[in-house]
């Protein structure tokens, strides 16, 4: 049975400019150019930046001939029409990205996005045939109170569209009160949270067994070693550490040990 491999995913919000093709995309597509398995000389891991709209087009025919993925932070649920502000699955495909990120904590709060809307848009994506990150993770009080798991599950339940497999959709697990806050979840938290996900994903999907379920919360280059050798995970989500291409590339570094560069 082959190994999940690792994905090391960069979510940019709402930051970046026309600098950061120079700055960060393109020292990371040459990254993911010359990185490789000692061993088998195939790829020892995934990455994937997410930068805001606008951007795009540009990052993905500037790093057109590198490994580097490209995805959206959101999209919406229609094919076309009357959404003014939005952005369709259609066109984030068409300029060249493959992957789309639904139900970021920050959608759900900001654009009070509910499961149910979550659903509809990894749907949208995965019927263009584009692999959709969905987001799920607990709120402080949540955690505080012993609803972790519980609130994940129902949010696995709900956000997981008919159709889902391995290939069309990843699974990132954030808890809420660790993004961008700077707090991690302790190690035993995330192992558990994860075994949690995959048992929850093993009533959902037949191909539960090759789901990536990503771990996102304040990951650095200090702390993702840790967090990338437990059990379950398959690797990250991360936000602040994402705009710096060192830092990412540090990161990204500790999915595989048997990686050279
Ligand atoms: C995120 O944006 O999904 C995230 C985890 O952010 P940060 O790494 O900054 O906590």
């Amino acid at each position: 049975k082959m190994a999940r491999l690792k994905m090391i995913a960069g979510n940019w919000k709402m930051n970046g400019s026309i600098a950061s093709i120079d700055e960060l995309a393109k020292p990371l597509a040459k990254f993911m150019d010359l990185t490789q398995h000692e061993e088998s000389g195939e790829k020892c891991f995934e990455m994937l930046i997410c930068p805001p709209f606008p951007l795009i087009d540009r990052i993905a025919q500037a790093t057109a001939s590198s490994d580097l993925l490209i995805g959206a932070q959101d999209c919406h649920m229609n094919e076309s029409g009357a959404h003014t502000g939005d952005t369709s699955v259609d066109l984030i495909k068409e300029l060249g990205a493959t992957h789309i990120i639904v139900g970021h904590s920050e959608r759900r709060a900001d654009h009070e996005e509910s499961s149910a809307v979550v659903n509809v848009k990894a749907k949208a994506a995965t019927d263009k045939g584009l692999i959709s990150v969905i987001c799920v993770g607990e709120l402080k009080e949540e955690r505080e109170s012993g609803e972790a798991v519980n609130v994940v599950s129902k949010q696995l339940e709900e956000s997981i569209p008919s159709g889902a497999t391995a290939k069309n959709t990843i699974i990132a697990y954030e808890p809420v009160w660790a993004i961008g806050t700077g707090l991690v979840a302790n190690i035993q938290d995330v192992v558990d949270m994860h075994a949690a996900i995959r048992t929850k994903l093993s009533t959902i999907m037949s191909d539960f067994d090759d789901v990536r379920v990503l771990y996102g919360g304040s990951v650095k280059p200090g702390n993702a070693k840790d967090i990338m050798s437990s059990e379950n995970v398959d690797g990250v989500l991360v936000g602040g550490a994402a705009l710096d291409a060192e830092s990412f590339i540090e990161i990204a570094k500790s999915a595989n040990n048997k990686c050279s560069i």
